[in-house]
């Protein structure tokens, strides 16, 4: 997609350091998937992905979190892991079935 904020470049797939502050608490999330300006280096993260990072926020704040620096990767909730896991290995979680997608 063509950058909205310099209007001239192209957004490429990469990464990037999302900071967001809520009551008070300041959290970091390094790694986010995003798609980057080549121009201008603006960063554009998915909805989906936002309103995970938000979630995240939201735990941390009730957690007590002032300031935390933490991988995108361990942001992921365990039903997000558990989702992507390949059936061969999910076939072997009998004791969490109704977390799993169904028609594996
Ligand atoms: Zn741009």
């Amino acid at each position: 997609m063509t950058c909205v904020i310099c209007k001239s470049g192209e957004t490429q797939l990469g990464t990037a350091t999302v900071t967001l502050e809520r009551e008070g608490a300041t959290v970091v999330i390094k790694g986010v998937p995003a798609r980057v300006c080549k121009n201008c280096g603006e960063e554009y993260v998915e909805e989906a992905i936002t309103a995970r990072l938000l979630k995240t926020t939201d735990e941390a704040v009730r957690a007590g979190v002032q300031v935390d620096v933490r991988p995108y990767a361990a942001a992921q909730p365990l039903l997000v892991l558990l989702q992507h896991l390949p059936p061969c290995i999910s076939r072997f979680l009998p004791f969490v079935p109704h977390l799993l997608p169904e028609h594996r």
